[in-house]
Order: structure tokens, then sequence, then C-alpha cells
């Protein structure tokens, strides 16, 4: 179903860093502010396209109440994540952006009642972004980063799609990383990258029937240098490539 630019249900466009929201928050036509569960949400128009900007937070349970309030306060019938995260798969270097296909919470163990990482009483530990918005977004972030949104300073960005781990730590030294990627991947989960919100937003999504697609710009390797340069990179880079990204996904949404 395509929802024209009069629509009165908004596309919400989450952000976990207020840096990565700023560059949105410029271009964004009658900005009106609602305060709402303790949060602010930035309700306007971008390209003919009526959103809502809120930021998550940090966290699982931070980004599900901002998903949830998006859906139930402010009507939202789409949301897209934008953010950074720490690169786990070979190969998923700092400066490549990663389109999520999958996420599974990678904290999650109610073993032995239930498979490590399953969700309980949901029959399964992996939730699948939607499919034609994620396409999309992979489009739009191949289109940007193409385009010289990618940095000078990582000149061969790639743009992978494929599963994303999150949970409740910053992961920031090189043997946890390795851990964390060899039980994943031997449970048969071959994640490409690490973060702390998606997986939780992709199961208040499943709740409701939202669609739901997220894109990460990496940070950082998740290794004992993950907290170098961090607010360097998200305002020089990361908040260009999500601003960037944004722009070309609510263009392609144009009917
Ligand atoms: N230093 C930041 C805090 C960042 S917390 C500040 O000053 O506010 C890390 C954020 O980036 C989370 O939103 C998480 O989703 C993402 N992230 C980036 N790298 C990560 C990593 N190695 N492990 C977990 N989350 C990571």
């Amino acid at each position: 179903m395509s929802i024209s630019s009069t629509s009165p249900t908004p596309i919400a466009i989450l952000s976990a860093l207020l840096q990565e929201q700023q560059g949105l928050m410029e271009l964004l036509h009658q900005p009106h502010k609602v305060t709402h569960a303790g949060r602010d949400f930035w309700l306007g128009e971008l390209h003919g396209r009526s959103v809502v900007l809120a930021l998550s937070k940090i966290g699982k349970v931070a980004a599900a109440t901002t998903a949830t309030a998006l859906i139930e306060r402010f009507g939202v019938r789409r949301m897209v994540f934008t953010g950074v995260a720490g690169g786990l798969g070979a190969g998923v270097n700092v400066g490549d952006v990663v389109v999520a296909s999958e996420f599974v919470q990678h904290d999650l163990d109610a073993s032995p009642l239930f498979p490590r990482y399953e969700v309980p009483l949901y029959g399964r530990a992996r939730f699948e972004g939607d499919a034609a918005l994620t396409a999309l977004l992979f489009n739009a972030a191949s289109a940007a980063l193409g385009d010289g949104g990618a940095s000078a300073a990582f000149p061969v960005a790639r743009v992978h799609r494929g599963l994303i781990a999150s949970g409740d730590r910053f992961v920031s030294g090189a043997g946890e990383s390795r851990s964390l990627h060899a039980t994943l991947t031997g449970a048969g989960h071959q994640v490409l990258a690490v973060e702390m919100e998606g997986a939780a937003v992709a199961q208040v999504c499943l709740d409701y029937g939202v669609p739901f697609a997220a894109v990460r710009t990496i940070s950082d390797r998740a290794d004992d240098s993950a907290h170098v340069d961090f607010p360097r990179f998200i305002e020089q880079v990361a908040s260009r490539y999500a601003h960037a990204i944004v722009e070309k996904l609510l263009v392609s949404l144009e009917p």
C-alpha cells in the first residue's frame, strides 16, 4: 500500500543520538514539538512527507518505549531507524553501512526453558525487517554512499545487508566481541554488527504490524578502541550518512 504525501499517518525516523537527528531537524518544515513519555517528538514535513523525528534513547527498553509511543500516540505506520553500530562480521569496517535484514537480542537467554536467544512466547530468536522498506533503504544507502555522501575518510565504504544483534551492553573489548561473534555464529546467527536498540524496535513493530527498517553506520569494531573518537565520528561521518540516506529514502517513497 502506498501512502500519499498528504497522508495523515506519519513515518517515524528514529535516531539513537542527538547529533544524528540534528541534520534532519534542520530540513524539517513546519516543525512542531510534542513532549510525551519524557521524550521530545518533532512532527513536520520532510520532502512532502509527514514525519515524526524521535530519539530512541539508548538501550532496548528505552527504544521499545519510544517505538510504542510513536505507534500509539502518533499513529505511525512505518518506522525507520538510523544509528551507529560496532562491526562484528568479517569485512564490516568502520565507515561501512549495514542495513538490517534481521535482528536478534544477543543478551536474551531463557535457557533451558527456551533455546538460547529465542524470545520467550514468540517462538523465534530473529525478527525480520520489512522486506519492501528494507529494500528501499538499502537502495537509498547505496545511492547516498555512491553519491559522495561517503566521507573522504572512507572512500571504499561498503553497504552490507544482514543480521544485526542488539543488547544492553556497549561492546568494547576485542575478546568480548570475538566471543559474541563466535557464540552467535555457532548458534546459526551470522551477525554483521552489534548495537543496543534495533531488535527491541523490531519486536514492538512486529507486535503492532508496523513495517520497520534500520540502517547503521559502523562507528567501531566493538574492540578495545571502540570508545575512541566516537563523538567525532558521529558528528563528521554518521550524521551526514544518516541525513543523506533518509533524504534518498523519502524521495524514493514518493508515488
Ligand atoms: N558515547 C555515546 C554513547 C554511545 S552508546 C554518548 O556519549 O552518548 C552507543 C550507541 O551506539 C548505542 O545507541 C548503540 O546502539 C550504538 N553502538 C555503537 N557501537 C556499539 C558497540 N560497539 N556496542 C554496542 N552498541 C554500539
